[in-house]
């Protein structure tokens, strides 16, 4: 069943998804209808269409700006910096927050890939442009988000930007936002502490 197994192999290398779990999605959807792994097939192959960036924020939308950024009810002086829209969704989803977002993208100075200038000048653009009253830093609590931490504080810092936050983390290190409960969400953004 090659077919069965190349789909096997796709699978294993999702984010989370084991061979054994793999095996059992697969033959999951080979026990479905057609119509329903059409409606799969589909959904995957457009995907990405009619997506682009936010030329504000960097998130993936549908249009630019994001519907967050374009929300007028949101709180647009506040702004707080995520490392990827995983987070981004998932305070979102928490409802937590009403301010807006900054899409930090991946920065990871143990892997090489620093701060560029081009992200650091993407993201001073944006907070002046909003001229914001309060920047959260929000980047996840693991050793490298932390070594990203210090290299986002100075950026700021240089900038001469005011008033900086960080969220406070019940997580252990290595946690992320992605995966953190509500309730350690709330802890977070209602006990975030002054850092600059
Ligand atoms: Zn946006």
């Amino acid at each position: 069943m090659e077919a069965l197994n190349r789909l096997i192999n796709i699978l294993k290398k999702f984010p989370g998804i084991g061979k054994k779990s793999a095996r059992r999605i697969a033959y999951y959807l080979l026990r479905q209808e057609g119509d329903y792994l059409s409606e799969i097939g589909t959904l995957i192959a457009g995907l990405k269409n009619n997506l682009c960036t936010c030329g504000h924020c960097g998130n993936i939308s549908e249009s630019n700006p994001c519907s967050i950024c374009s929300d007028p009810l949101r709180d647009r002086k506040t702004l707080c910096i995520v490392d990827d829209a995983e987070s981004l969704a998932a305070l979102e989803e928490s409802g937590l927050y009403s301010g807006l977002y900054h899409i930090l993208g991946r920065v990871s100075p143990l892997g090489g890939e620093d701060l560029s200038d081009e992200t650091a000048e993407f993201l001073l653009r944006h907070i002046h442009e909003l001229e914001a009253d309060e920047v959260i830093i929000a980047t996840n609590p693991k050793l490298e988000g932390d070594m990203a931490y210090y290299t986002l504080l100075d950026v700021l810092k240089n900038a001469g930007v005011e008033n900086v936050t960080r969220l406070a983390y019940g997580l252990p290190v290595g946690g992320s936002i992605e995966f953190a409960d509500r309730a350690t969400l709330s802890t977070a953004i209602a006990s975030r502490t002054k850092v600059m």
